[in-house]
């Protein structure tokens, strides 16, 4: 589905100089490579604060404790994500409300948000699937109206703009009161371990989460509020610091891979590409999904396999239907869109390396079978 290796090799020299770099230099934990990692994102995101941690998921979490919700408020998501987005909800003993998506972009349903709303809602968590923008002015329309706090869960959709009404452009992740996002070494801006960042422009907010992140210390051994561990290390961050800087380059090259599977598939009838925009930058194509009709989707991916073709189905089961995640509250009747996702979607390899002959060759695949 990715290939790491080729990418590592092209900056071999770059990447294996910092990690030397940092070794020699002893400063493994919140050493000055963090510190300019931090900095550098702050200023490409164009975001006031940056707070890096040990992972996507913990990004979730501590941004939800640095807004101070409490055990009982609701927490609306989208049914069709990874489960670490309801899954820090719940560990939080803040209730997870499950709704639908929308069928265009997989990504939240601001309808489905309208009716799920609550005196006990606090919060919206809008996940940027895929790559792919969600409807952030609704969801800000919404939260505005409702005063709720929206958090962006942007692990896939890392370099994507988001295009304001006023024609301006903003990054995902930097529109709502936090945006989090994961470095995991498959993501578009994935490091050699673990890692993760959340982000905002609210100063007090950046400043309760920077004491978060080290067991609720703001001065040394005075512990304010319950806090957390959860760090980049340096050897990471020096990683970071090298992809960051073609970060816009990578995501160009996923786009450009995506528009020739897509010149190559679409017309088919039993085959749904991925939307994509005219100026298309508010895609990173951290997956490049197709829905397939009419078409026995899992032997799809056994045919594909038994060709040597890796593909993926992001996500099999719906959270809704997920024994951790079922409540007696939900009705099958709102979770349209969902259930015929998980039946129909299949993601193709996509990363920064994949050459026409492998696009081509996929894509034959993929039509011999939806054809035969
Ligand atoms: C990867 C991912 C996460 C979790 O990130 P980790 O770094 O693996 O903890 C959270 N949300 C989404 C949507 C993801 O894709």
């Amino acid at each position: 589905m990715v290939d790491l290796k080729g990418q590592y090799e092209k900056i071999k020299e770059e990447v294996d100089a910092g990690i030397m770099n940092v070794i020699e230099s002893t400063a493994y934990i919140n050493g000055p490579e963090v510190h300019a990692f931090q900095k550098e994102l702050e200023e490409y995101l164009d975001v006031k604060h940056v707070i890096p941690c040990a992972n996507g998921t913990d990004a979730l979490q501590i941004a939800m404790m640095g807004l101070g919700l409490e055990p009982g408020d609701e927490v609306i998501t989208a049914d069709f994500t990874f489960a670490a987005t309801v899954e820090v909800i719940a560990l939080l003993r803040l209730t997870p409300v499950l709704v639908d998506v929308n069928p265009f972009n997989f990504n939240i349903d601001p309808e489905a948000i309208r009716k799920a709303i609550t005196p006990k809602t606090k919060a919206i968590v809008p996940v940027h699937l895929f790559g792919q923008v969600a409807n952030m002015s609704e969801i800000m329309e919404i939260a505005r109206e409702h005063d709720l706090y929206v958090i962006e869960d942007n692990a896939q959709a890392i370099g994507a703009n988001y295009l304001n009404e006023d024609g301006t452009k903003s990054k995902t992740g930097t529109i709502g009161n936090v945006g989090t996002t994961s470095f995991f070494p498959s993501k578009n801006l994935g490091c050699y371990g673990d890692g993760g960042a959340i982000f905002t422009n609210d100063d007090d907010l950046a400043h309760t989460i920077r004491g978060i992140v080290n067991h609720g210390m703001y001065v040394r051994y005075h512990h304010d509020v319950v806090g957390v561990n959860s760090r980049l290390d340096s050897v990471q961050a020096t990683v970071l610091r090298s992809k960051l800087r073609r970060l816009d380059q990578y995501n160009e090259a996923r786009r450009t891979a995506a528009r020739k599977y897509t010149a190559a598939l679409a017309g088919n009838e039993k085959i749904i590409t991925p939307l994509i925009c005219d100026n298309c930058d508010c895609h990173v194509f951290h997956q490049y999904t197709l829905l397939v009709k009419e078409t026995d989707r899992d032997a799809l991916v056994t045919y594909l396999n038994q060709h040597d073709i890796p593909c993926g189905v992001y996500y099999p089961i719906p959270l809704h239907l997920q024994k951790a995640y079922a409540d007696d509250r939900y009705q099958e009747k709102d979770f349209g869109v969902t259930n015929r996702l998980v039946k129909e979607c299949i993601s193709l390899p996509m990363h920064t390396e994949l050459d026409d002959e492998q696009i081509k060759f996929i894509t034959d695949k993929v039509l011999e079978f939806v054809n035969s």
